[in-house]
């Protein structure tokens, strides 16, 4: 007689009935429904797989519960889930291979393996620097202890790495109401490598600097604006050197110096032992770099370029790659007046034929915002610029369509005359 199957707990799954404008929405294909449109929902334990059913009832499929945030639930399956760690070993090792089958990463050991919603694992980032990964949990479901343990299983089985780290963002665990808890080391002891970005290496400390250590969604237009730099080349947010290396080592000579400008002192310690680390590494990049000007400047962008701009300093090639000045819709003004002024200033100072590589980072700036800003910009500067390059994140940075929320890096590569 066959066995009947255990009824377990995995089964027993909690229900959330949601609104007509929630069903909607996961029918636009987006996967969050948030807590105004659940209209039931009883003693839901806070990160549950949840069983998701429109207002007559209909089953729309799986999604992952959170207690506090206002984005109630994820989805996460059009189907049931009866074992949530297996279903997220297996979206794990299927982001894996979309990067593989669609050779999507060049030039580096250091990207993206795991982008949260773009891959279909809402809650889940896992970037890989060389040997050492990094991981951020952002929701209630993620954090369980059977799924912190499938995690580090596949991660380890996959990729076969020297250390495993976890980042905790506190403000998010808070948020999500979770336990407090310390960013460390969660497999073997390796927390620090060496990573190389299309030849240019850069120092990676686990648990140092901004987002999990570099800004890898960068990566690709780090060697865009290379491509088109030359002449005396100012890189305004040049954090730990990312492009202000690329300018210097990779741009086949053009680039006659480069001047990295940033408010934190220990990005620039970090963009000073990156040079370093290049000089040593290779010589033929330390004759690229020896010929030239390098130099780092702690300041405030806003400030020097107003400075530099009063004093009539002129360059051929300017990068502005700024923090995300609008970090929720209200900044909107304020984050749209801050790229004119800092795209105006560059403007000005641009030798005719220079680059200009201006960025932003704000979701909340879409493109066409930014477009008009720049545009805005160039009229108040009197020139004319033309669009050599619209990019956006790297290739392991998944856009998902109609998820806005993972389109969010802008990347305009302009040449300008007079
Ligand atoms: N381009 C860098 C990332 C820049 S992130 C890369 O690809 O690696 C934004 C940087 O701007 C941070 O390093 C931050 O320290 C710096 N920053 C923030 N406000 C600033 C200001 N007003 N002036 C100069 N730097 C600033």
């Amino acid at each position: 007689m066959p066995k009947k199957p255990a009824v377990s707990a995995k089964h027993a799954e909690a229900s959330v009935r949601i609104s007509a404008r929630g069903a909607d929405r996961l029918q636009s294909r987006h996967p969050w429904v948030y807590r105004s449109d659940i209209s039931e929902e009883k003693d839901v334990p806070p990160g549950a797989v949840v069983r998701v059913l429109d207002s007559r009832g209909k089953f729309l499929g799986s999604a992952l519960y959170s207690s506090s945030s206002q984005i109630a639930i994820r989805m996460i399956s059009h189907g049931s889930v009866p074992d949530l760690p297996a279903l997220v070993a297996e979206r794990i090792r299927a982001a894996i291979a979309y990067r593989k089958e669609n050779d999507l990463v060049r030039n580096t050991d250091a990207y993206r393996i795991v982008f949260s919603e773009a891959d279909f694992l809402p809650g889940l980032i896992v970037d890989r620097y060389n040997d050492v990964l990094s991981l951020q949990i952002l929701t209630q479901a993620v954090d369980t202890a059977p799924v912190r343990e499938a995690i580090v299983q596949t991660l380890r089985d996959e990729l076969q790495p020297a250390g495993i780290v976890e980042r905790v963002d506190a403000r998010i665990r808070e948020l999500e109401q979770l336990p407090p808890r310390q960013s460390g080391v969660i497999w073997r002891e390796k927390s620090s490598s060496v990573i190389n970005m299309n030849g240019v290496r850069f120092h990676y400390e686990g648990f140092e600097g901004q987002k999990t250590g570099a800004f890898l969604d960068q990566r690709e237009n780090y060697a865009a604006a290379a491509q088109y730099a030359h002449g005396e080349a100012l890189d305004a947010f040049c954090y730990q050197g990312g492009f202000a290396l690329h300018l210097a080592l990779n741009s086949a000579g053009k680039c006659s110096s480069v001047t990295g400008v940033d408010s934190s002192r220990p990005a620039l310690e970090m963009a000073e032992k990156n040079a370093a680390l290049n000089v040593t590494l290779n010589a033929t990049l330390n004759a690229n770099l020896n010929g030239r000007e390098l130099e780092w400047i702690e300041a405030n962008a806003f400030d020097l370029l107003r400075d530099y701009s009063a004093a009539n300093r002129r360059y051929d090639t300017i990068v502005l790659d700024p923090p995300a000045f609008a970090k929720s819709k209200r900044d909107l003004d304020k984050a749209l007046g801050g790229y004119k002024e800092l795209n105006l200033r560059a403007m000005k100072m641009l030798r005719p034929g220079g680059i200009l590589v201006t960025c932003s980072c704000s979701f909340h700036v879409s493109p066409a915002d930014f477009l008009k800003v720049v545009a805005g910009a160039a009229q108040d500067a009197h020139k004319s610029l033309r669009v050599i390059e619209s990019r956006g994140a790297s290739k392991d940075h998944p856009i998902l369509l109609n998820v806005p929320e993972t389109s969010y890096l802008q990347c305009l590569i302009l040449s300008v005359s007079n």
